[in-house]
């Protein structure tokens, strides 16, 4: 497996606990460099259309507005097999299922406000980047 890149969402509830800076110690204590990153407010069509996939289901309305709430950091992450290396250390999606020192066992508050984002495929990772960041944006 070649370098890779994949994107990364830190979520509304990690800014609001100030602690963006505990999760990229342990991005960067796996091996993945951020190679960009930036602090922004998403719009609610921006949450709408990154969510898309999750459209029909009970949890929608308030996952966007859970994404809209406060600043997120996005990111993109460079490494080793980065797309797989990221979603193992990010953990299941909810926290009481996530594995012992993922991020989401050790920082996320729920099922929704689980801290971080991580793109499930190479393909989705090039798509999701490509929405948020322009090449000279992102410096190896
Ligand atoms: P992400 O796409 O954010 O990396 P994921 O791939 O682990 O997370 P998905 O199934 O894609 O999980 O769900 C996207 C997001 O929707 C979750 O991270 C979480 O914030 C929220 N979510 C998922 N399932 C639920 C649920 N049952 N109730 C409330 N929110 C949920
Ligand atoms: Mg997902």
């Amino acid at each position: 497996m070649s370098i890779q890149r994949t994107f990364s969402i830190i979520k509304p509830d990690a800014t609001r606990r100030n602690i963006t800076g505990a999760i990229n110690a342990k991005i960067e204590a796996s091996g993945l460099r951020i190679v960009a990153q930036k602090r922004i407010l998403m719009s609610e069509k921006q949450a709408k259309d990154f969510y898309a996939i999750h459209a029909e289901r009970p949890f929608y309305s308030d996952l966007v507005s859970f994404m809209t709430s406060g600043p997120v950091i996005v990111q993109v992450l460079e490494g080793e097999n980065a797309v797989l290396l990221y979603r193992e250390i990010m953990g299941a999606t909810n926290p009481s299922e996530a594995a012992e020192g993922t991020i989401r066992k050790e920082y996320a508050e729920s099922i929704e406000a689980n801290s971080v984002h991580g793109s499930d495929s190479y393909e989705n990772a090039v798509a999701e980047i490509a929405h948020f960041f322009i090449d000279s944006e992102i410096v190896s």
